[in-house]
C-alpha cells in the first residue's frame, strides 16, 4: 500500500504517471532505449516537447491567444530573477503574501524600482492583502496564486491594466481561472505537473523586447521561444512525466474536473478543522488555500500522540514549514479524497483518545 502523500513539493503524482514513466527510463517508444539516453532533438523527444506545450495551452484554454510555452530549468526562484531581468523597465508592482513573494521582491529591486502594493507580513503572512492600488505606470504587477508556506490563495486578482506576471508554481492546474487575463504565468514542475527540474513558462509575445538592458541570452526569453525551450539541453525526464501528468489531467476532464475534487477535498478537511475542538486553523478563512491547508494542535503538549497516529496510518509529509510549525496538508490534484478522509479520521481518533 502507497502512503498518503501531503508532501508540500516535490509531492505526489498520479500512480500510473509513475508507472508509465518508469517504463520509459527502460525503454521509450519500443525502441530499446531510455528516455534519458536518447538526443532531445531526436523525433520522439521532440514529439514529447510538442505535445506537452499543447497540452499546456489546452487545459488552460490559451490556444491561438499569442501564447508561448516554454519548460526551462532553474525552477521558479530563477523566474523571480528572469521576469524582472526581461519586463522591469523602470518600476514594478509586487504584492508581497509570502516567503515567495518575498524572494521574488528581492530579485526584482537589483532591476528597478520595486512598489510593494501590500503586505501581510505584520502577521507572518496569514491572510491575503485586499484593497490596494497598483500604480497604473508600472512595468507589470506581480502575484503568487497560492502561497505554499503560510496555506493561503489569491481567490481574486485584482484589476490591472498593465501587463500581469504570476507565480502559479503551488496551484497551477487545480483550479479554473481566467488565464488569458494573465501575460506571464511561471510554475515550478514539481507540484501538479511533475518532477523538480522543469518550470513551466507560459508568456505572451508581445510583452518582450521593451526594455534597454542587454538580456544574456539564456535569461532571455526571446531566445528561449526562438529555439522552442532548445535552446540548451532540456530536462527531458521532468518534460516527458510533465507530459504525461497533463494528458493524465486531460482524459480526467481537465481543470473544471479536478477543480471540484479538489475542492472537495479541502471542504473535508477544513470542517474536521472547524469542528474538533483539538484543532484550529492558521490564516484568515476566506484566504484558505485548496491546496495547502495549514493548522495547529490547540494544546501542543498532544503532539508526540497526534504524530504517532497519523504517521502509523500511512500518512506521510504532514508537518508545516518550519516558519509557520503545526501542520500542512498539501492536497495537490494527484492527491485522491480518500487520502483526506484518512487524515480526518486521525483527527477525530486523537478526540476520542482524550
Ligand atoms: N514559488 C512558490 C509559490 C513555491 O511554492 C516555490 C517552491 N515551493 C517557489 C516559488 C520556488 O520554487 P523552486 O524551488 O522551483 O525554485
Amino acid at each position: 500500500m502507497k502512503k498518503h502523500n501531503f508532501s508540500a513539493g516535490p509531492c505526489i503524482l498520479p500512480q500510473e504517471v509513475l508507472q508509465q514513466a518508469s517504463e520509459a527510463v527502460l525503454n521509450f517508444n519500443n525502441d530499446d532505449l531510455s528516455l534519458i539516453e536518447i538526443s532531445h532533438r531526436s523525433k520522439p523527444f521532440v514529439a514529447v516537447m510538442e505535445k506537452a506545450r499543447n497540452l499546456v495551452l489546452e487545459l488552460l484554454n490559451l490556444e491561438n491567444k499569442g501564447y508561448q510555452v516554454l519548460f526551462l530549468q532553474g525552477g521558479a526562484s530563477m523566474q523571480f530573477l528572469m521576469t524582472a531581468y526581461n519586463l522591469l523597465d523602470k518600476k514594478a508592482a509586487y504584492l508581497n503574501t509570502g516567503t515567495w513573494a518575498s524572494n521574488a521582491i528581492k530579485e526584482a529591486k537589483m532591476f528597478g524600482e520595486v512598489v510593494e502594493v501590500a503586505s501581510s507580513k505584520d502577521q507572518n503572512f496569514n491572510y491575503i492583502p485586499k484593497n490596494y492600488s497598483i500604480p497604473s505606470d508600472a512595468d507589470y504587477f506581480h502575484s503568487t496564486s497560492n502561497n505554499t508556506i503560510f496555506g493561503t490563495q489569491l481567490k481574486e486578482f485584482p484589476e490591472f491594466e498593465g501587463v500581469n506576471v504570476c507565480d502559479m508554481s503551488s496551484d497551477i492546474f487545480s483550479r479554473m481561472l481566467d488565464f488569458s487575463k494573465f501575460d506571464l504565468i511561471y510554475a515550478g514542475a514539481q507540484k501538479n505537473m511533475g518532477p523538480a527540474g522543469a518550470t513551466l513558462v507560459v508568456i505572451k509575445e508581445d510583452i518582450l523586447g521593451k526594455v534597454e538592458r542587454e538580456i544574456p541570452s539564456i535569461l532571455n526569453y526571446q531566445t528561449h521561444i526562438g529555439k522552442e525551450s532548445m535552446f540548451n539541453t532540456p530536462p527531458v525526464f521532468a518534460v516527458y512525466v510533465s507530459m504525461l501528468t497533463l494528458e493524465w489531467l486531460k482524459n480526467l476532464g481537465g481543470i473544471p474536473f479536478i477543480e471540484k475534487v479538489n475542492e472537495k477535498k479541502a471542504a473535508l478537511l477544513y470542517a474536521e478543522i472547524d469542528r474538533n475542538p483539538l484543532f484550529k486553523g492558521i490564516v484568515a478563512k476566506e484566504d484558505r488555500s485548496t491546496m495547502n491547508a495549514t493548522f495547529a494542535l490547540v494544546d501542543e503538549n498532544m503532539t508526540s500522540v497526534f504524530d504517532g497516529l497519523w504517521k502509523s496510518a500511512g500518512i506521510n509529509g504532514l508537518n508545516g514549514h518550519r516558519s509557520v510549525g503545526g501542520y500542512r496538508a498539501s492536497m495537490y490534484n494527484a492527491l485522491p479524497l480518500y487520502s483526506v478522509q484518512v487524515l480526518v479520521d486521525v483527527m477525530q481518533e486523537l478526540e476520542r483518545n482524550v
